[in-house]
């Protein structure tokens, strides 16, 4: 989509420090981060957020979710423990309106978040 970074990111428009890519999911680092791991990981398909999300483009989340996984795995923070987000929405924080989840670890976080 035009105008959206998150999609240039993706097209390799705009330079990005990616940490896994494949042919539907690409990941790369979050460039204000607040964790000593924060990687936001997404599909390259445009989806504006959840709540775009049906039968149709469900299968793209479980990928999402096996590439976070798998970085988690890589990352050797599975077993410390990690944090997923999706914002949505204006109440939720979301600021780019591509969807995208964070994965943060390499610290102790807090509950309830601000
Ligand atoms: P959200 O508030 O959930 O929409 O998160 C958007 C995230 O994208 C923020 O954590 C930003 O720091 C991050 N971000 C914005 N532009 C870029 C970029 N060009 N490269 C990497 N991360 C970005
Ligand atoms: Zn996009």
């Amino acid at each position: 989509m035009k105008d959206c970074i998150f999609c240039k990111i993706a097209n390799k428009e705009i330079p990005s420090n990616i940490v896994y890519e494949d042919d539907k999911v690409i990941a790369f680092k979050d460039l204000n981060p607040q964790a000593p791991i924060h990687i936001l990981v997404i599909p390259k398909e445009h989806i504006e957020s959840l709540n775009q999300i049906d039968e149709r483009n469900a299968n793209l989340i479980s990928d999402v979710m096996l590439v976070i996984r798998k970085l988690a795995k890589d990352l050797e923070i599975e077993e410390k423990g990690y944090r997923v987000v999706n914002n949505c929405g204006e109440y939720g924080g979301q600021t780019v309106f591509h969807i995208h989840f964070h994965l943060l670890g390499g610290r102790k976080f807090s509950w309830p978040p601000g």
